[in-house]
C-alpha cells in the first residue's frame, strides 16, 4: 500500500488510470496517476487488488525449496506427535506403522503406506525411526533399506541414545547417514510451544558432500526454528544426563501414580507440580519407561540412588523420633549424645562429576 493522502472535493472525478506491471523489478507493482485537475490529488489509501502476488510467490519458492521429503516409521504417539509440526512447517510427510493409521494420517496431512516397500519406493530424503526402544532393532531387520536413495538421511528419536547409535551403525548400509537425536520433550510437554525446549543431537555420520551437510542443516532447522535448545552431545554423554534427569522424572512420576495423588481444596504451588508430573509421564507408554531402564546402562545405578535415598530419609525422620522417645524415657540424662546426622549427597546426580568435584573427593 501507499501512503497518500487526498485532498480531492468530493464532486470532482477525476479520471485516473493506473498502469501495472507484473514482473517489476522491484516487489511493490508501480503505479502512475494522470489527473487533468488543477487541485493536487492526494489519495489516503489504494486497495487495488494486486494481479500477482509477487511476494508469496517468492515466499512459496523459498518454502519449497527448503521443504523436506520426510518418512515417518513408527506412527504412534510420537510419530504424530513430530508430524504436526513437521506438516505445518510445509515438509512432504509419508509413514509407515504396524497398525493401520490411514484416517489418522489423513487428518494430519500424511501419506500413510501400510507397506515399507512402497514408502521406500517414493524415496523420501530423510527417515525418521519413531518406533519404541524395544522393537527398534527388530524393525531395522525387516525393512528394505535397497529400496531407499543410497545418500539417504536416517534419524532415529529413541529416547536411549548409544543402543540406538549401535544398531544404527550395525544393521545400515554403509552409504546411509546417520543423525541420532533426542528431542526432550513429547505430546504432554511441548503440546503448547518448543520454545527452550532441549533438543539433543549427534552427527554420528554424515558424508563430506555439501547436498548431504545442508540436508542435515535444514532437518535440524525444523527444531531450531519452532524455538528448541539445540545441543550437540554424544549418544554416551546424552545417556549419562538422561538417566539422572528423565529417568529419574518418569521414575518418580509413576511412584506417586501408584501412590496415587488427589487434587484437593488447598493444594500449595509445589503439589500442583506433582499432580503435573504424574499428568506429564502418565501419557507416556510402559513400554518406553521400561526402554529407558533396560537400554540406559546408567539407569540402574540411579534407580538404586533413589532406593537409598528414601531409605537415608526414612533413618533420618525415625532417628530423631527415636530421640524424642528416649528423652521421653529418660529425661534429659544422655543430652549432646546424639548429634544430627550429616546429609550426604549420594552419587553426582548422574551428570559426570565437575573437574572440581573430582578433585575435592580426591584430596
Ligand atoms: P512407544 O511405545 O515407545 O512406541 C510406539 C511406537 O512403536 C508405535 O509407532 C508402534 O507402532 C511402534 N512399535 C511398538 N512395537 C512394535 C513392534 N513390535 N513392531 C513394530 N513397531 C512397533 O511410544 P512413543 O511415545 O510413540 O515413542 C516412540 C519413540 O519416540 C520411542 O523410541 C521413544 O523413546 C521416542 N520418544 C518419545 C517421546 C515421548 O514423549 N513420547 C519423546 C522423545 C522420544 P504401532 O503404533 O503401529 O503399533
Amino acid at each position: 500500500m501507499l501512503p497518500l493522502i487526498s485532498t480531492v472535493p468530493q464532486t470532482l472525478s477525476p479520471s485516473l488510470s493506473f498502469h501495472f506491471h507484473p514482473f517489476p523489478s522491484s516487489s511493490t507493482p508501480s503505479l502512475s496517476l494522470h489527473i487533468p485537475l488543477k487541485n493536487t490529488l492526494r489519495i489516503r489509501s489504494i486497495d487495488a487488488a494486486q494481479p500477482y502476488d509477487y511476494e508469496s510467490h517468492l515466499r512459496t519458492q523459498h518454502l519449497k525449496s527448503q521443504s523436506l521429503k520426510i518418512a515417518i516409521l513408527g506412527f504412534g504417539n510420537f510419530g504424530q506427535f513430530l508430524s504436526k509440526t513437521l506438516s505445518r512447517q510445509g515438509h512432504t510427510l509419508l509413514a509407515y506403522s504396524r497398525s493401520d493409521y490411514t484416517d489418522i494420517a489423513k487428518n494430519l496431512g500424511v501419506t500413510f503406506y501400510s507397506n515399507p516397500h512402497d514408502l521406500f519406493e517414493s524415496h523420501p530424503e530423510v527417515v525418521i525411526l519413531c518406533t519404541s526402544i524395544l522393537s527398534t532393532e527388530k524393525v531395522l531387520q525387516t525393512l528394505p533399506f535397497q529400496r531407499l536413495k543410497r545418500s539417504t538421511l536416517i534419524v532415529d528419536v529413541l529416547s536411549v541414545k548409544e543402543f540406538a547409535k549401535n544398531i544404527l551403525l550395525k544393521y545400515l548400509p554403509v552409504e546411509f547417514d546417520i543423525l541420532c537425536t533426542h528431542p526432550m520433550f513429547g505430546p504432554e510437554s511441548g503440546k503448547i510451544s518448543w520454545v527452550g525446549l532441549p533438543f539433543v543431537y549427534d552427527k554420528v555420520r554424515i558424508g563430506n558432500e555439501e547436498d548431504r551437510i545442508t540436508r542435515v542443516e535444514r532437518f535440524l532447522d525444523v527444531f531450531a526454528k519452532e524455538g528448541c535448545r539445540m545441543v550437540e552431545m554424544t549418544c554416551a554423554e546424552h545417556d549419562r544426563y538422561a538417566a539422572g534427569s528423565q529417568f529419574v522424572t518418569h521414575t518418580m512420576g509413576r511412584v506417586l501414580e501408584r501412590f496415587g495423588l488427589d487434587s484437593s481444596p488447598i493444594n500449595t504451588k509445589g503439589y500442583d507440580t506433582l499432580l503435573d508430573l504424574v499428568e506429564n509421564t502418565g501419557g507416556d507408554s510402559f513400554e518406553l519407561y521400561y526402554g529407558l531402564f533396560m537400554y540406559n546402562k546408567n539407569a540402574m545405578e540411579q534407580l538404586e540412588r533413589l532406593d537409598m535415598a528414601f531409605e537415608a530419609i526414612k533413618k533420618e525422620l525415625f532417628g530423631k523420633l527415636h530421640h524424642v522417645y528416649r528423652k521421653q524415657l529418660f529425661g534429659n540424662a544422655d543430652e549432646g549424645a546424639e548429634e544430627r546426622p550429616k546429609v550426604q549427597k549420594l552419587l553426582h546426580n548422574g551428570a559426570p562429576p565437575s573437574d572440581d568435584v573430582v578433585k575435592q573427593e580426591t584430596s
